[in-house]
């Protein structure tokens, strides 16, 4: 899987900022960050797309989410609030093909998409 950058990453033949890290999950903060904070949140085993999900992942998929409750925690939005974000496919803007996380913060949204 060398040829996907968030392995590479994962395997840390890629620098990146880490932020976060288990056993299932890590999370290092996006290269061009559009919020004041922008840290994704990756499956270390390779899942090209929600799309591609299986009955499998489901375990990895929540720990992706409480990696996200955790870096709330961690950088004190647990009360202000945060976005988590997937883009799917071509369409959906997905330009990275390892499922991620976007969690973003620092900057208040309304409501919508
Ligand atoms: P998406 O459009 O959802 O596939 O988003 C991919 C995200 O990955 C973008 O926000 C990029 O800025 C980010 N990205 C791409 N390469 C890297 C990298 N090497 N390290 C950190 N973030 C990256
Ligand atoms: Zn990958």
């Amino acid at each position: 899987m060398t040829d996907c950058v968030f392995c590479r990453i994962v395997a840390r033949q890629t620098a990146a900022d880490i932020e976060y890290e288990d056993e299932h999950v890590m999370a290092f903060k996006d290269i061009y960050p559009k919020a004041p904070v922008h840290v994704l949140i990756v499956p270390k085993r390779h899942i090209a797309s929600i799309a591609d999900l299986t009955d499998t992942d489901i375990d990895v998929i929540g720990r992706c989410f409480l990696a996200a409750r955790r870096l709330g925690e961690m950088k004190g939005f647990a009360e202000k609030g945060y976005r988590i974000s997937v883009n799917t496919g071509p369409d959906g803007g997905q330009v990275v093909y390892h499922v991620h996380f976007h969690f973003t913060a620092g900057r208040a949204r309304g409501h919508g998409a």
